[in-house]
């Protein structure tokens, strides 16, 4: 949500003055006060893009400038849709009246004499940013909610869809209406039905704020969602950079969801739902108009089918929206159903050829014919939060195994189980990892926990420790599909990992591609480094498993050794061996 009004040292500056010094120094004396984001331009031809692009809430504009003058840019910007009503403080050498006249005809709002002053430069900045706070304050915000109004809906509504054009990216329009608004205020008053409100702006602006405790409900963090007060019992919400057309539905859903939570007016619940339209771009690629009439019309269209409903503007949405729906539902029911199995890989030793552990990848049986891969479901139950149960049975599914296969007298294994990032945020995640490991009793250093690089966008430090509280239950931890994330090779050092897993894109690209080769060598020499070993993933070839044991890796998952396999035929194949060795694997794998 954006909060530009909140603080003002949030305030974004802009300078246009072809002196980087002057800009620079300015800059300096502003950040000693707290201000911290700003936007340098020296190229006066370039001012009016990067002001498009940043959108300040504040520009200093220098006036005598080499290709285009501040005169110039001033006059564009009284007259653009959007920076019409944008403070511009005029920065003039001295005593130059001639020009401030001009100026202020222009539509300047301030001026400051070079040399700057830093005690005017933060006196006139502070008191304009007030200003234009309190102004935007009372035209663009709605008293009752505190929300957006529908006047700043318009003006964002028109920028963000044509920043969307221009980038070629998805923007969804969400209509919401309250059904049957008219009863609450019969029922409870209008001051009953004004708290009503307030709660309900509440809720569905909490949607975007979830903190790490609830944060399987959080919404997707790529996602800008801006909600609107836009008339009575109705809101708008506003959804900018979106991948798919699942995640619109599924914002919409948590819409219907946050409704349908009881409100309370003086000591009575009101139980109340909503209908919500939806249109997107570039779905229906037209004007702002268009997709608010589209939204409007779906939304009256759910609200005829009898509310609590959303509504796509566009068929082929609509049937991707309830294919999804349908899925979910069954998702929600597939752990009571008994319907996942694990499958298990194993993971060999590269040079002996010794079996050392097996991977946990999950399948669901659904219904339908055959298996459910995770990629096709494991999206949605991170999306939807069924991914904290789900993989809480297998973490003890898995340790269930372990225990199930050393009772048949195999020798003791690793077992890789694939964590989640809502798993690990998960309040109670330490506290079933530790319950899980001493209820079904197996020793905590036979287990490795899998992650990926994503855990660590955030808040790095305080996920360190968390790791490390892990490693102290006795675990083993290990990054998967290490190479293709957010790079973490700086906090390597830090992270108390034991294995790295190099991902399967690169594996598959030996010997056509040096590049995906030189990044399995460095993986491999900077693991090496920090004493951590490295298991190479998807292996199916013997060139790749040559290459692998060359660059002295040390263990590897494939289907040039075995496809992830049912534990009773793992049992089979690999561990009911004669001499009860799991060495003799490596005879089989001489043949590899
Ligand atoms: P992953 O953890 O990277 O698992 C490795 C994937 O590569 C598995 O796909 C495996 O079947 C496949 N694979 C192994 N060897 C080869 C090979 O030689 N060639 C090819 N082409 N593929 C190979 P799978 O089982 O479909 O799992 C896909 C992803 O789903 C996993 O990727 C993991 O991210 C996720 N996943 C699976 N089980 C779980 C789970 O219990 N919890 C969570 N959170 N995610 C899981
Ligand atoms: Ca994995
Ligand atoms: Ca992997």
């Amino acid at each position: 949500m954006k909060s530009q009004f909140e603080k003002l040292s949030n305030a974004t500056i802009m300078m246009v003055d072809d002196e980087p010094i002057t800009m620079e120094l300015l800059q300096t004396f502003l950040e000693e006060v707290g201000y911290s984001n700003f936007c340098l331009e020296e190229k006066s031809e370039n001012a009016i893009e990067s002001l498009e692009k940043v959108v300040p809430d504040i520009l200093l504009l220098d006036l005598i400038m080499p290709k285009v003058s501040g005169f110039e840019i001033l006059t564009i910007v009284r007259n653009h849709p959007q920076f019409k009503h944008l403070p511009v403080i005029i920065l003039t050498s001295s005593s130059d009246t001639e020009s401030k006249l001009r100026a202020l005809e222009l539509g300047a709002t301030d001026f400051l004499s070079k040399p700057v002053d830093q005690s005017e430069l933060r006196l006139r900045v502070r008191n304009t940013l007030k200003a234009k706070a309190y102004s935007d304050r009372r035209a663009y915000y709605d008293p009752l909610t505190k929300l957006p109004n529908k006047l700043r809906f318009q003006k964002e509504f028109d920028w963000t869809l044509k920043k969307a054009k221009q980038y070629h990216s998805q923007l969804a329009l969400l209509d919401i209406s309250i059904d049957d608004f008219g009863r609450v205020n019969t029922s409870v008053g209008l001051s009953g039905g004004d708290s009503v409100l307030v709660e309900l702006a509440r809720r569905i602006e909490h949607l975007f704020k979830a903190t790490d405790q609830d944060a399987h409900k959080r919404i997707n963090s790529n996602i800008h969602c801006s909600a609107y007060r836009s008339d009575g019992g109705a809101f708008l919400l506003l959804l900018e950079n979106i991948q798919d057309n699942v995640s619109i539905a599924a914002i919409g859903q948590r819409v219907l969801e946050t409704v349908r939570e009881p409100v309370l007016v003086d000591g009575y619940e009101i139980h109340l739902t909503a209908s919500v339209g939806i249109s997107s771009y570039p779905e229906e690629n037209t004007d702002c108009t268009s997709l608010q009439r589209l939204a409007n019309s779906a939304r009256e269209f759910a609200k005829k089918a009898g509310g609590n409903v959303l509504q796509f503007s566009s068929k082929d949405i609509s049937s991707i929206y309830e294919k999804r729906f349908n899925m979910e539902s069954k998702l929600r029911k597939a752990l009571d159903k008994n319907e996942f199995v694990i499958h298990y890989q194993p993971k060999v030793d590269l040079h002996t050829g010794a079996l050392h552990g097996v991977e946990a990848l999950l399948r669901w049986n659904s219904d339908g014919p055959g298996l459910v891969p995770p990629n096709e479901f494991i999206p949605l139950a991170e999306e939807t939060g069924l991914i904290v149960p789900i993989g809480n049975w297998v973490l003890s599914e898995a340790c269930r195994q372990l225990v199930s296969w050393r009772e048949r007298g195999c020798l003791p294994l690793e077992m890789n189980v694939n964590l989640s990032v809502l798993q690990f945020q998960d309040k109670h995640f330490y506290t079933n990892i530790k319950e899980t490991i001493d209820k079904i009793g197996i020793n905590p250093c036979l287990l490795t926990l899998e992650f990926t690089e994503s855990l660590l966008m955030d808040n790095i430090e305080g996920k360190i420790k968390k790791l490390e509280e892990l490693k102290n239950l006795g675990v083993k931890l290990s990054i998967d599909d290490f190479g293709t994330g957010y790079s973490s090779l700086n906090y390597l050092r830090k992270l108390p990992v034991d294995e790295l897993k190099i991902d399967r894109s690169f594996v598959m690209n030996i010997p056509r591609d040096s590049n995906s080769m030189a990044i399995i060598s460095s993986i491999i020499y900077l693991a090496k480094k920090l004493g951590v070993r490295t298991v190479a993933e998807g292996v199916e070839t013997k060139e790749q498993r040559q290459y692998l044991e060359d660059e002295q890796c040390h263990q590897f998952q494939g289907f040039l050794l075995s496809r992830p396999l049912p534990g009773d035929k793992l049992y089979d194949r690999y561990l009911r061996l004669d001499k009860n060795s799991y060495d003799s694997l490596a005879t089989n794998l001489e043949s590899l």
